[in-house]
């Protein structure tokens, strides 16, 4: 996943930093992120002293310009808080925070995603929500605070779960997944297959929102609800968490026998019939590791959660916990990626 480091940890301790000119610098425009590439095609993020030259006419608000966020493989990252221009040198251009899953190395995807979500977060807290007073950094920690009635704010991450629904069908003697890919109407262009998944509701738990979502998009009920592993998912303020649960067909038949109903529960296949939410989902299926295809890519949750089914580690939750280390979660995206997923050559 993306937040797997292969050089060195994220330190996000809070400092108050002034930018020296090696270090790097996140710009914005819109939903855009300013990149350069390098001489030998790599890609990088700018350094201060690249920014620098074109500063004058760029905009920013709050009360400096850039702001210290983290420090990722010994590199100290900045934000530029402000609006950014296009600059005239050819080897800088901007990119969709959608598409910054491209880049060659985790760290610079990671590093990326991590300070737009923190961006975002300065950008649209300017003004205090209760009394609408300009706000202020505060320099004992990262908080926004209202200089007028005192509020203080906190950056902000939304908890959503990752499920992995797994299905024992007994006629076809094999486990299966059920994979789904998002409706256009959602505005996600994402094509690949992809786990259910949504975000947590006030006054909700984690296990709540697994068997929530799962019903909403697919109509079915879970039991066995486990606990896999987190990612954080900047590029919607997303802490995701990962569960594995199995299909509930007594469940089922219990309510459809409370209501009278007398719609089947299991498919010609012997697998539980889908009743998808086509708002949500233009695809859902129950598929074997041999049927199912993984991500182009081995950044997401999600994908590890596929990666493991189709690797034969996890067929339902019962086998977790797993005892994996990210030396065996490496190589069994090497097994499936080749090199290609964890470029170790490229630095930020
Ligand atoms: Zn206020």
């Amino acid at each position: 996943m993306i937040q797997d480091l292969s050089y060195g940890f994220l330190d996000n301790q809070y400092r108050h930093l002034l930018p020296q000119e090696d270090d790097l610098v996140v710009c914005v425009q819109g939903n855009r992120l300013l990149f350069r590439r390098n001489e030998d095609n790599t890609l990088a993020l700018p350094t201060v002293k690249q920014v620098e030259g074109w500063r004058g006419n760029w905009e920013y608000w709050l009360d400096e310009p850039y702001r210290y966020v983290f420090t990722l493989q010994e590199r100290r990252f900045f934000l530029w808080l402000g609006k950014a221009e296009q600059p005239a040198e050819e080897a800088f251009f901007f990119m969709g925070t959608r598409e910054v899953r491209e880049p060659e190395s985790k760290d610079l995807c990671f590093g990326a995603m991590t300070a737009w979500h923190l961006y975002c977060w300065y950008r649209d807290n300017r003004f205090c929500g209760r009394c609408a007073t300009p706000t202020e950094h505060d320099e004992s920690e990262r908080a926004l605070v209202c200089p007028q009635c005192g509020r203080r704010i906190y950056p902000r991450i939304l908890p959503a779960v990752i499920v992995a629904v797994t299905w024992r069908n007994e006629t076809q003697d094999v486990s299966k997944i059920l994979l789904t890919k998002y409706s256009p109407k959602t505005g996600h262009a994402f094509p690949y297959y992809a786990l259910v998944a949504g975000f947590t509701e006030i006054g909700e738990t984690l296990e709540g929102t697994v068997r929530r979502e799962v019903f909403e998009e697919t109509g079915l009920r879970v039991k066995n609800i486990r606990y896999y592993k987190s990612q954080p998912w900047s590029v919607v303020d997303d802490l995701l968490m990962g569960f594995f649960c199995e299909a509930d067909t007594e469940a089922m038949q219990a309510e459809n026998a409370a209501q009278n109903a007398s719609e089947a529960i299991l498919d010609a296949n012997g697998d539980p019939v889908i009743h998808l939410d086509e708002n949500e989902l233009r695809t859902g299926v129950w598929l074997t590791p041999e049927e199912m295809t993984l991500q182009p890519d081995a950044y997401s949750l999600t994908n590890e959660m596929m990666l493991l089914f189709k690797a034969g580690r996890i067929h339902s939750p019962d086998d977790l916990p797993l005892d994996l280390t990210r030396p065996d979660i490496e190589e069994l995206e090497q097994q499936f990626y080749g090199n290609r997923s964890f470029d170790q050559s490229v630095k930020l």
